[in-house]
């Protein structure tokens, strides 16, 4: 390894090596390749251009969308000892000027700028004037339309390296790694998929689970209580529900926080403070709350309900246990969280988008009702499809038996034919608990040979095995107005009798605590 990069790496920051995958990473900019970062939330992304910046001659530029961010960057640095500066729309056109004078004098090794900032032609002039090494570009995946925070002035970054006559070395970094965003990155930014680093998305120190058919209040309120010497952060879908939380838990006598959009600036600032100082153990929050929080000692992450996709989930989830400490991720699911999440899609303003949202939000399901390792689920949504088992989940650590369902499978594999593969989840197991709803008579289902075949289980028990279904890749939905049920080449397999299915024997769900203690 570059012996300054460790150099600086101990001066400046205070630690001893480089995590795995940033050392590669700082290498291969260091010869000058235009690299691509994809790294979690808290791998450690700032590092691979903050080490190099340090190496290299003249002021490397990082483009970052969000001002708060920016602001506690450039805090971070400078207390290091490190000349930062930024230049967003918080500064007036004389602190520009001095921002810029500073940086011409050759005084600043990082200069953070808005990528709004690009569309200023005269701005871009100034640049040009100034020796830039590196150019480093921050949450890169809004860059891409199929990112999941697409931003039409990340457009600008395209061919910005060409301002320069000596073109700067490009380092693009993102959390978001699913195939489609990394390609469109790569294609967008000129980077060859070998300069493409996808690492660290293992988080050995999380266990996760998932909780279906839980009583939510309940549970939260005894979890808290049990660990009320811990920090944690309860996410819940809505600004609401972060108000009903907050309530209960206040009523609970639990010293609590609360973030969310529809609050006053100064109060949530004044909230967030509570939690990050420690005063309180507790932060309900939507996911407003979070961004560039650097709280290392969250022991949980609550998910009272389910977010609207895995990156999401994990971004979320991810704020526990950055010091590396043994910490819990538990998603409480209910089938209305998929309401919710449905709802908030449909609200989106940019319609040909709703497509990719739901198809996101299907894998956020998948993962509530998969019974594989939930740390191997993650890593293969993000990036590895070989990854191991963790042995810690709630899915690893569970031991019930598994039972032989291929029966029970076939029927609703075949009631999904019968109707028709036109219809949802709902009505098919409306169909198979053998329901007299008006919409099963109308549709004339309750003439099928397959009405009432699953009569043993409730609806909702049907809707919960058909997820499981879902999540086991024997049914597809696609997502038309409504989201209708079809079967997948394995579900035919099944059909046929060539492919078992198990799963594992139903939780007993526990009896309900009494919500008033
Ligand atoms: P990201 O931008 O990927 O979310 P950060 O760059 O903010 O993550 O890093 C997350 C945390 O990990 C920070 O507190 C940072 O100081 C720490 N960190 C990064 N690299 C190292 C390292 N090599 N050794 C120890 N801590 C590190």
């Amino acid at each position: 390894m570059n012996t300054q990069a460790l150099l600086h790496l101990k001066t400046y920051f205070g630690y001893d090596s480089f995590r795995p995958g940033q050392t590669q990473i700082i290498e291969n900019v260091l010869e000058s390749k235009d690299t691509l970062v994809i790294m979690p939330t808290g791998g450690g992304k700032s590092l691979c251009y903050q080490i190099p910046a340090l190496c290299l001659d003249g002021t490397t530029l990082v483009i970052s969308p969000l001002i708060s961010l920016m602001k506690d960057q450039v805090d971070m640095l400078t207390n290091s000892g490190i000349p930062a500066a930024f230049i967003n729309s918080s500064l007036s056109f004389d602190e520009v000027q001095d921002v810029l004078y500073a940086v011409r004098s050759g005084k600043i090794k990082l200069l953070y700028i808005a990528p709004e900032r690009l569309e200023n032609e005269r701005f871009c002039m100034e640049l040009s004037q100034i020796k830039v090494p590196l150019l480093a570009i921050d949450e890169a995946h809004c860059i891409s339309q199929w990112g999941h925070d697409f931003r039409p002035s990340y457009r600008t970054i395209q061919g910005l390296a060409n301002l320069w006559e000596q073109k700067p070395t490009v380092i693009a970094l993102t959390a978001t790694a699913t195939e489609e965003v990394s390609a469109d990155i790569q294609q967008l930014l000129s980077i060859d998929k070998e300069n493409t680093f996808i690492t660290g998305f293992a988080r050995e120190n999380l266990a996760f689970s998932v909780l279906l058919g839980e009583n939510k209040e309940a549970y939260v309120k005894q979890y808290v209580k049990a660990n009320s010497n811990e920090a944690g952060i309860i996410y819940a879908a809505t600004r609401k529900s972060v108000e009903a939380v907050y309530e209960m838990l206040s009523r609970a006598g639990v010293a609590v926080a609360k973030y969310h959009g529809g609050m006053f600036e100064e109060d949530r600032t004044y909230e967030q403070n509570r939690f990050l100082n420690d005063e309180v153990q507790v932060m309900v929050a939507t996911n407003a709350f979070g961004m560039g929080i650097n709280k290392t000692n969250v022991r949980y992450v609550l998910h009272y309900n389910m977010p609207r996709n895995m990156e999401s989930y994990y971004q979320e989830a991810g704020r526990a246990g950055r010091d590396g400490l043994e910490s819990e991720c538990i998603l409480l699911y209910a089938s209305s969280d998929e309401q919710t999440q449905r709802f908030l899609i449909d609200q989106a303003q940019d319609r040909s988008r709703i497509p990719l949202e739901l198809e996101k939000l299907h894998k956020m399901i998948d993962y509530c009702h998969t019974e594989r390792c939930l740390q191997s689920y993650i890593i293969d949504y993000f990036s590895d499809p070989t990854s191991s088992n963790c042995g810690k989940c709630g899915n690893c650590t569970d031991d019930r038996p598994q039972q032989d369902v291929t029966t029970d499978a076939q029927k609703v594999l075949s009631c999904i034919v019968r109707m028709g593969q036109k219809f949802g989840k709902q009505l098919t197991a409306s169909v198979l608990a053998g329901s007299r709803s008006k919409k099963v008579t109308d549709f004339n289902f309750h003439k099928l040979p397959t009405y009432g075949i699953l009569k043993t289980m409730n609806a909702k028990e049907i809707a919960n095995f058909i997820e499981f279904l879902i999540a086991e890749k024997l049914i597809i939905v696609h997502n038309g107005q409504f989201p209708t049920l079809a079967i997948s080449d394995l579900g035919k397999d099944v059909l046929l009798g060539k492919h078992a299915v198990l799963r594992k024997q139903a939780r007993i769900i526990k009896a309900q605590v009494d919500t008033n203690d």
